[in-house]
């Protein structure tokens, strides 16, 4: 039987992208933060502050996140690209 995936909500702390809050569906909270200072946010540079995390594994808190994170950027870029688009055919 497979495990049920927890849905988690995710909400950004802040304007600067390196600090987000995660909500788990049994109602606790972790704050997931980015410990790099290069643009690229590498996957391994994101912590949480969950137990698991705490100790430096990828808990499922960081793997919903980095799902979420990726689509965020595909959704940012694509918004981007249209954007572009409608400005060429200007
Ligand atoms: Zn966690």
């Amino acid at each position: 039987m497979e495990n049920e995936e927890e849905i988690m909500r995710i909400t950004a702390i802040g304007d600067e992208q390196n600090r987000y809050e995660v909500e788990s569906d049994s109602g606790s909270r972790y704050e997931i933060r980015y410990a790099g200072t290069g643009d690229d946010a590498e996957v391994d540079l994101w912590t949480c502050s969950c137990p698991a995390g705490r100790h430096g594994r990828t808990c499922k808190h960081l793997r919903a996140f980095w799902e979420w994170l990726a689509d965020e950027r595909e959704r940012i870029e694509a918004e981007e690209d249209a954007a572009r688009e409608r400005a060429e055919e200007r």
